[in-house]
């Protein structure tokens, strides 16, 4: 494939941003036909009004290492700098004689702002600027119902995606690249010190996870092949791993949705046509949260549902706390939030638990809920998160009804009958019959000395009665409900 207007005699800046990948990279595929290519990555400012939080930095650092030896294998080093972006690329182009800059395109409306300003004063100094679609299957701006609005329900919206059709193959990786001649100065990556120190924290990340481009083609490969079976019955049960466990991949851009889905439709996989089409739509889901921060830009700050601006949320410092650590005396809620802590990651079924216990349950403001999620999760998303949160606290596009409030002791009953996934996240309760691992103050006194059990010292007691909190949640809607 070639780009047309490329000149191969000058040389491209490509400014990497959220797409940390070789492969399936347009803007990389499009400068690599210039003679030379200056591959650079600029660290945010602080003035960004969200940083990325402790467990993205500790992805990024991983993943900006494995790109940067890529790079070098490749031909041409990455430049890592920080700084205005639009100062940064200028220099660079003044030190290497670049006359064009390429960049995928990112669609978080702060980032958009920022990158059609930065294009506009590249352009007006006489750069070419050339961006290109590459993190979604759809442009959120132009996918329309039918009147011409963003599309607030799920099933219209995947329908239409569906309707576009099957996306084009991915490219392929560059084959080489070439370095400019000029010689360029990088920052060192370890000076941004992304990976945490006093305390190292991130063993439990490490032992679960390889950031970078490798790390998710491999996770690709073994889940199309193998992971896929029975996936529309077992992504529900958080003890089985039939999830891909791409989303920290995809949020990082080292792989792409249309790589995922090629991969799928190739392979020889186990899965049934039902496993496909429903993890197809799980994919679809990632693409409505980015089509509803395209149109509604404040997703995490504001309710998409106005009703909720005046809901009744509690403020609780201990309970808060109490969910954060994982100590809610509910083993399911508990098990979530240290699986949490420990790998950076949360089964969804287990997100969609601990969310509906935070705002329902002890009537805490999802906003809070997702603030933790953002600074704890390596997968935390700009789109996904506050979707995800919005959908379970009722105040969503196609939100799950308020009314519908999780009983954590059923729904471990139900996702984790044996509680094995208790029993990995919170080995207090590790010899627990199975019978009371998700409820273990109902557990007789004997069975609570024979598994080593004391309530309110070696595990707490539930910091909420369920049936009471229920009725407190409804109470608190019911004060909403009629609200225009
Ligand atoms: P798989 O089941 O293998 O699905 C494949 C891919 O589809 C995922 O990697 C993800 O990109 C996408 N996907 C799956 N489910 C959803 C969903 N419900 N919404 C949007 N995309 C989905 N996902 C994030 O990527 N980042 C977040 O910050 C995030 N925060 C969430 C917060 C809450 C409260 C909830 C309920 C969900 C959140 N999700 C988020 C969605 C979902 O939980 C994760 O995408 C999923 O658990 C990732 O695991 P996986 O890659 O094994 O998923």
């Amino acid at each position: 494939m070639q780009f047309d207007g490329a000149d191969k005699t000058a040389t491209a800046i490509v400014w990497f941003r959220s797409d940390l990948r070789l492969a399936d990279n347009a803007a990389l595929w499009a400068a690599s036909e210039h003679a030379s290519l200056v591959p650079v990555y600029v660290r945010a400012l602080a003035s960004q009004s969200r940083p990325l939080g402790g467990a993205g930095n500790w992805w990024l650092n991983g993943s900006l290492a494995r790109l940067s030896e890529s790079l070098s294998s490749l031909g041409s080093p990455l430049v890592l700098a920080s700084g205005d972006p639009f100062l940064v690329l200028c220099t660079l182009a003044d030190q290497t004689g670049a006359s064009a800059v390429y960049w995928n395109r990112r669609h978080d409306p702060e980032h958009m702002e920022a990158d059609a300003l930065v294009k506009s004063r590249l352009i007006e100094s006489g750069l070419v600027v050339r961006s290109f679609p590459g993190q979604l299957l759809h442009e959120p701006t132009r996918l329309k119902t039918g009147s011409g609005g963003s599309y607030r329900v799920y099933t219209p919206f995947w329908r239409a995606l569906e309707a576009q059709g099957y996306p084009p193959p991915p490219l392929p990786a560059p084959a080489k690249a070439t370095a400019p001649k000029a010689e360029l100065l990088s920052e060192a990556l370890a000076d941004w010190a992304l990976h945490p120190t006093r305390p190292d924290w991130s063993n439990g990340l490490s032992a679960t996870w390889t950031p970078g481009e490798a790390g998710a083609q491999s996770r690709l490969a073994s889940f199309v092949l193998t992971g896929i079976r029975n996936y529309a019955e077992g992504r529900d049960v958080p003890s089985v791993e039939n999830t891909s466990r791409l989303s920290p991949h995809l949020a990082h851009g080292e792989i792409t949705p249309r790589q995922i889905l090629h991969a799928l439709a190739a392979a020889q996989t186990e899965g049934s046509e039902r496993d496909r089409t429903v993890f197809r739509k799980e994919i679809g889901w990632r693409e409505f949260s980015w089509h509803l921060l395209v149109n509604q830009p404040k997703l995490a700050q504001e309710n998409h549902n106005p009703r909720f601006d005046t809901f009744p949320w509690r403020a609780d410092d201990a309970a808060l706390a109490a969910w954060q650590k994982g100590e809610t005396g509910y083993p399911i809620v508990d098990a979530g939030m240290r699986q949490l802590w420990q790998t950076g990651w949360m089964h969804n079924r287990v997100r969609m638990i601990v969310a509906s216990f935070l705002s329902k349950h002890l009537l805490i403001d999802w906003r809070q809920g997702e603030a933790w999620f953002w600074d704890t999760l390596v997968d935390a998303d700009a789109a996904s998160n506050p979707a995800g949160w919005q959908w379970v606290a009722g105040s969503g596009a196609d939100a799950a009804p308020y009314f519908r409030i999780f009983n954590p002791v059923l729904q471990g009953e139900k996702f984790d009958p044996d509680g094995t996934y208790v029993r990995t996240f919170v080995p207090e309760l590790s010899t627990m019959p199975a019978s009371f691992i998700h409820k273990p103050w109902e557990a007789p006194d004997k069975i609570l000395i024979a598994s080593g059990t004391r309530l309110g010292k070696t595990y707490p007691n539930p910091i909420v009665q369920h049936r009471a909190a229920r009725d407190r949640a409804l109470s608190a809607y019911s004060k909403i409900k009629d609200a225009a």
